[in-house]
């Protein structure tokens, strides 16, 4: 999964780097598809109970499962392109939010907020803590600074399978539910909102999700593995 982890983080530097006004997520799909065979690993996303592309390309109030098309970027857009990898048998899943250009005060606030949302969650990743402490992390930090932590979707269990037992809401109570033990792997994602926590799934295509009262939204996640050591993050370089 270590091997994996860097293609995956690789992928998505990449992707961060061609991120700009006036290109589309379909190009940034292909872009994502042909990196992660040239390096010998599968886009995971590409199928999974029919999903089209191999990356996730979710813009502004679009919270998660965006399929790439000729959407154009622009100036002051937000956009999560979430990337899955499976690589020798084994899935790494991780993704993140960039600015396109300049964006206001306000969103750079809830991108912050949000990957240090997944700092904290990460540096709760060791053996005896307990899940709700993980999701305390997050939704204490998120809510404590206004933002909305969304609900219906969670952070996992991944490993042989995108996603795995058990599912990790990504708020909680401290102290609760099941202990981490060396050896266990999550990808853990906050969704953090500039409004409420609702969400809203597409008519249109049946994958996007957005936030039902059209705030923006950002999302950003590694995956993790628990070690005698602490936490271990798979998906950085
Ligand atoms: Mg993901
Ligand atoms: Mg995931």
């Amino acid at each position: 999964m270590r091997e994996g982890g860097r293609i995956t983080a690789a992928c998505l530097k990449m992707l961060r780097q061609n991120t700009k006004a006036g290109v589309s997520t379909k190009e940034l799909d292909e872009m994502a598809e042909e990196f992660i065979y040239e390096r010998g690993g599968k886009p995971e996303f590409k199928g999974y109970q029919g999903f089209p592309a191999s990356i996730c390309a979710s813009p502004n109030a679009m919270i998660v499962h965006g399929i790439p098309g000729p959407y154009r970027l622009k100036e002051g857009d937000t956009i999560s392109l979430d990337v899955g990898v499976r690589y020798e048998g084994f899935v790494t899943d991780s993704a993140t939010t960039v600015a396109v250009g300049e964006i206001p005060e306000a969103t750079k606030g809830l991108l912050d907020t949000t990957r240090e949302c997944l700092a904290a969650a990460t540096d709760e990743m060791r053996a005896g803590k307990r899940l709700g402490d993980v999701g305390h992390a997050i939704q204490a930090l998120a809510e404590g600074r206004g933002y909305g932590v969304v609900r219906d979707l969670v952070s996992h269990g991944v490993g042989r399978q995108m996603h795995e037992d058990p599912q990790i809401p990504n708020y909680g109570r401290p102290g609760t539910g099941p202990r981490l033990q060396p050896g266990m792997t999550f990808a853990i994602e906050p969704m953090i909102t500039l409004g409420d926590y609702d969400i809203r799934i597409s008519e249109w295509d049946g994958w996007s999700i957005y936030t039902a009262d059209d705030s923006l939204a950002a999302h950003f996640e590694h995956t993790i593995a628990v070690t005698e050591a602490g936490p271990w993050v798979l998906t950085e370089e």
